[in-house]
């Protein structure tokens, strides 16, 4: 089959991970037999510095023609880089909310899985983690307290501050059906995390999503109340396969979830609309700090262009395959410096490899 991608290199270490995570695709094409088109889209300081604006409405057309869009990340040095000296509007971050706006993303996907080999950077005990964990973070992404109505107002001589949290029907219905979807891919268990022993917003998302579980027989399926989610993260990570959120709560249980994992370099994220449309793209950001020194680790793209095979393509088994092909590369005991040991004996049991030596042999073993 054939696929347009649209591809947003970006800044930083952003050209550098999506080039290897394009070699894997088309090592994939050429394996499954599938043609993958790549149309090239400037966005963040690249496109500020090429056309003044951090994403031209012709960079948003070229999106929406794309099948996907595979991201590496954006922005530079926030301290330094003149970029950071424009007003909000027009810095580099600026253009990935506009795309994110522009093409609906309402639902946002993290994995947060636990590589044997690298058990060792999670800072859960051995008693805890057991072997290990694989869940997915579904968080809805554009309504909720981060969407709503907000003010600043003097009241009785005082500073008072209200910020709404808000979501309706249609909101909670469509993420839900993502999450039962999602869950139907993997191990086919729910967990909907919100605070209806409090919250209004929360009580009506706990009605819609057992509507939806209706729909889902074979997905068990339970709510949570988010305090003690956050609490059964670090206790017994290993119940979760997909959890089920509200904006708010899904920022806050994301980066939860992704600490226990080990390195920023490693961790894939996805966002979607109601359409196969997605966004993919590494968690982490441009890191400046290490830009251009061919040493960051492309796994976290490489492992987004799976996903995007999977949730936009339908193609399991080729996902399947570049997932295992990671984890056959960390096995034969290759790592980039983020995640390489930290003690000398067990630096010594490894080898250590540069950004593009990590693609080829990840390529090797598809
Ligand atoms: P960062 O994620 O870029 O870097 C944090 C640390 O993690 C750095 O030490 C960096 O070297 C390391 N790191 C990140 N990705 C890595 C990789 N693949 N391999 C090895 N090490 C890696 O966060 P930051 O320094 O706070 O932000 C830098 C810039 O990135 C800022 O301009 C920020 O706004 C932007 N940013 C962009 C996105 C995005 O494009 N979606 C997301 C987050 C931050």
């Amino acid at each position: 089959m054939n696929f347009n991608v649209g591809v947003i290199k970006g800044d930083g270490i952003g050209p550098e991970i999506v080039t290897e995570a394009m070699k894997v695709l088309d090592a994939i094409g050429a394996k499954f037999g599938h043609s993958f088109n790549y149309t090239q889209i400037l966005m963040g300081g690249c496109s500020i510095d090429a056309t003044g604006e951090p994403l031209t409405d012709e960079a948003i057309q070229a999106a929406l023609s794309s099948d996907a869009v595979l991201m590496g990340s954006i922005g530079g040095n926030t301290s330094t880089s003149p970029w950071y000296k424009l007003p909000a509007d027009k810095r580099p971050e600026a253009g990935l909310l506009k795309l994110r706006k522009s093409l609906n993303l309402f639902a946002n996907l993290r994995p947060a899985y636990l590589y044997n080999e690298l058990k060792e950077a999670c800072p859960l005990r051995d008693d805890i983690i057991g072997d290990g964990f694989d869940m997915m973070i579904m968080r809805e992404l554009t309504g909720g307290l981060y969407f709503g109505e907000r003010s600043t107002k003097e009241e009785d001589g005082q500073l008072v501050a209200r910020d709404s949290l808000t979501y309706s029907e249609t909101e909670i219905r469509r993420i839900a059906k993502r999450g039962f979807d999602i869950a139907m891919k993997r191990r086919k268990k729910v967990t909907s995390v919100d605070k209806a022993n409090v919250l209004d917003s929360s009580r009506l998302w706990r009605k819609i999503v057992e509507e939806v579980a209706k729909d889902y027989p074979e997905v068990e399926y339970e709510h949570m109340l988010v305090d003690n989610c956050a609490m059964q993260l670090v206790k017994n990570p290993r119940q979760f396969d997909v959890i089920l959120t509200e904006n708010m709560f899904g920022d806050i249980l994301s980066d939860e979830a992704s600490m226990v994992t080990g390195s920023i370099g490693m961790l894939s994220s996805a966002s979607l609309n109601d359409t196969k449309f997605g966004l993919y793209e590494p968690s982490g950001g441009s890191a400046p700090d290490i830009a251009g020194q061919g040493i960051a680790n492309p796994i976290a793209t490489i492992l987004s262009a799976a996903m995007m095979l999977r949730y936009s393509f339908d193609l399991d088994a080729e996902a399947s395959s570049i997932e295992a092909a990671v984890k056959k590369v960390l096995a034969d005991g290759y790592r980039t410096i983020d995640i390489m040991p930290q003690e000398a004996d067990k630096r010594a049991s490894v080898t250590q490899v540069g950004t593009a030596a990590m693609g080829d042999l990840i390529v090797e073993r598809l």
